[in-house]
């Protein structure tokens, strides 16, 4: 019988990898496409002997190379973005473009394999939030000219750009996951989101960053309870958007003794200034994808962190 493809758009990502996992575990064939512009092989070798498993180097915002346009998709993953502060606001242009001609590239793949498109939006869709938590149906407060504009209009634009490509062709199965911030193993260490730079300093027993006085918050959601959510939520009818994320809520402050904790470290604590438009607080309200996937969280941030600490042990950092 021939399996079900899926085509995994970042799939060499620190997410795209998981679901990679996920999907050849669950008797897919993968071909993952990255420019590895902030992906990387690294993520992917432990798959390179696995014969449904295939890694496409191109970017989705060129023409589709052949190894692409000449297979057939059931399932598309459109998960190709540089998702970190410092790597977007490097990338800000290749992130706007992803954001809008990757997407389109990919929704037009989708229809002309009849595939069902997965969208990766994010909670920056809601900026600075002023209402707390965050469901689906607040519109946000995002600055369109900030240091963190290009991600969160890029990701803005995806959204609309599937709602007025689903009016134009209704055959199209769209499904938009709305992630709140993740973290888990194959996090890239150098990437300077806050979970890896805070156990890579604390591994090596280096003061732990604080932007601001610590006091903002974010609800970390660690990585196999995400994967588990997008499966669901591409299994379902459901076209989204959800959010998807864990509703565990902690300020910065809170974090940094989590890990100082748990890493056993001497680390002592630094603030520098913290960065325009940081969001003050972040926490998914979750009510449908509860409701809806029949999901919620099952790892909590101790336990996640210890296995975070355990992958970043392990690679040397
Ligand atoms: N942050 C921090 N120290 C760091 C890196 C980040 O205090 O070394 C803060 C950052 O200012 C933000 C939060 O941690 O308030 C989460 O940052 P991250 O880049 O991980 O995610 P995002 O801001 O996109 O949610």
């Amino acid at each position: 019988m021939k399996s079900s493809r899926i085509l995994i758009a970042g799939g060499a990502g620190f997410l795209g990898s998981h679901l990679a996992d996920r999907f050849l575990t669950d008797g897919f064939a993968v071909i993952a496409v990255d420019n590895l512009s902030t992906g990387s092989k690294r993520n992917i070798a432990h798959l390179q002997n696995n014969d449904k498993f295939t890694f496409v180097e191109a970017d989705i915002t060129d023409t589709l190379p052949s190894e692409i346009t000449d297979q057939t998709f059931d399932i598309i993953l459109n998960m190709a973005s540089p998702a970190s502060p410092p790597h977007y606001q490097r990338l800000s242009l290749e992130t706007l473009h992803v954001g809008s001609q990757g997407t389109f590239n990919m929704l037009e793949l989708a229809r002309q394999n009849k595939a069902r498109l997965f969208h990766a939006s994010t909670s920056e869709v809601y900026g600075d939030p002023d209402i707390h938590p965050q469901p689906e149906s607040y519109k946000g407060s995002v600055n369109c000219y900030g240091p963190r504009a290009m991600y969160d209009e890029a990701k803005r634009y995806a959204e609309a750009l599937i709602y007025a490509y689903r009016d134009r062709y209704p055959e199209v199965s769209t499904c938009i996951g709305r992630f709140f911030n993740t973290y888990g193993p194959r996090m890239d260490a150098d990437d300077g989101r806050v979970v890896s730079n805070f156990i890579v300093q604390a591994l090596q027993n280096k003061s732990l960053t604080i932007y601001g006085d610590g006091s903002q918050t974010r609800s970390f959601c660690y990585v196999s309870d995400l994967v588990e959510a997008i499966v669901r939520l591409i299994n379902s009818e459901e076209s989204g958007p959800i959010n998807l994320g864990n509703p565990g809520e902690f300020t910065m402050l809170e974090l940094a003794q989590k890990v100082t904790d748990l890493t056993k470290s001497t680390s002592d604590l630094t603030y520098l200034p913290l960065p325009g438009d940081d969001p003050t607080q972040r926490q998914p309200d979750i009510s449908r994808a509860k409701s809806i996937l029949n999901w919620e969280p099952s790892i909590d941030l101790d336990r996640g962190l210890k296995e975070t600490i355990e992958y970043f042990k392990t690679v040397g950092k």
